[in-house]
């Protein structure tokens, strides 16, 4: 019998892998999360505490598929200490994909915004030329830099890290890198996932040299079905509509980078 996305199906977490010291992977089984596209995400339900939206993470293992969380409040901090054996349930996958182009690629993903960019990696063509920038605020916080370089270990490639205090990689803003990266190298596509303002100045870099770029946005969502409006960006709605959008349209938005909307609905600055 095909399962229905929009019921949880509980899963049972098998593995936890320290990603770094706020950050965790939780492997599980699931065939239909193992074969979601790059770019889309899942509603993950924490009994007890909240229900999640969350980009769904590669596993090496056949027929697993993984979740990446970063402790931060309640749901996340909960979702972080589901141990081995701990049962969540899942509903999805929700959400578009992104469009693969060929040739030289640049993937900038910041902190759990790299989740999307590992799994668009297991995608890219022997041929292409690939970077990956990946930027955190501090050594402590790096993680994936080696699931990039093995996953792209037969492409042209190099894996750059980047940390806010300079104490690893390069030292500085992820998008002081792009901006630099973008005017050294003609790309051919950017792909960008993680704090809506890092993905703003990516968005920018690139559509300002007319080079196709698309970014993930993580708005708030509760229902991740385009019910709630939680996640409405301008006219359009991030769970519904996207997550992924081009920097065309990203452009036009009148809220990407400047306004969001907290628990209440309620429009914020960034
Ligand atoms: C499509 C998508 C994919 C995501 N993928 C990941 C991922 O792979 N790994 C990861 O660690 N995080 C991911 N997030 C963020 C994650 O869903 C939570 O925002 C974050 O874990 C904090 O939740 P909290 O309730 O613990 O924090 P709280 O302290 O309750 O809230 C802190 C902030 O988190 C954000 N937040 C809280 N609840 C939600 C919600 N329901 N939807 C969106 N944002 C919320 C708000 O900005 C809020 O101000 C993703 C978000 C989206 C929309």
């Amino acid at each position: 019998m095909q399962r229905d996305p929009n019921h949880p199906t509980i899963l049972t977490v098998e593995r936890v892998i320290d990603e770094t010291p706020t950050v965790r992977t939780l492997v599980f089984t699931d065939k239909v999360m193992h074969d979601v596209l790059p770019g889309q995400f899942a509603m993950v339900w924490i009994p007890g505490v909240n229900e999640l939206p969350m980009s769904v993470m590669i596993s090496k293992d056949a027929g697993k598929a993984a979740f990446t969380v970063r402790r931060h409040g309640m749901a996340s901090t909960g979702l972080f200490n589901v141990g081995v054996g701990g049962q969540i349930g899942v509903r999805g996958p929700y959400g578009n994909s992104f469009d693969l182009r060929a040739g030289r690629l640049l993937l900038v993903g910041g902190g759990t915004g790299l989740v999307p960019m590992m799994r668009l990696l297991t995608c890219i063509k022997t041929s292409d030329d690939v970077t990956v920038l990946i930027g955190a605020k501090s050594r402590d916080e790096v993680f994936f830099e080696n699931l990039a370089n093995d996953l792209l270990h037969e492409n042209s490639h190099k894996v750059i890290v980047s940390t806010d205090d300079g104490s690893y990689g390069q030292k500085g803003f992820v998008t002081d890198i792009v901006e630099r990266l973008l005017s050294q190298t003609r790309f051919d596509a950017v792909y960008v996932c993680g704090p809506e303002i890092m993905m703003y100045k990516t968005v920018q870099s690139a559509h300002s040299r007319n080079i196709f770029v698309q970014a993930s946005l993580e708005r708030m969502m509760k229902c991740g079905v385009g019910i709630c409006g939680s996640c409405c960006i301008d006219a359009d709605l991030a769970c519904r509509d996207g997550t992924v959008f081009d920097g065309d349209h990203l452009s036009a938005n009148k809220e990407f980078g400047h306004l969001h909307r907290n628990k209440a609905g309620i429009l914020e600055n960034y």
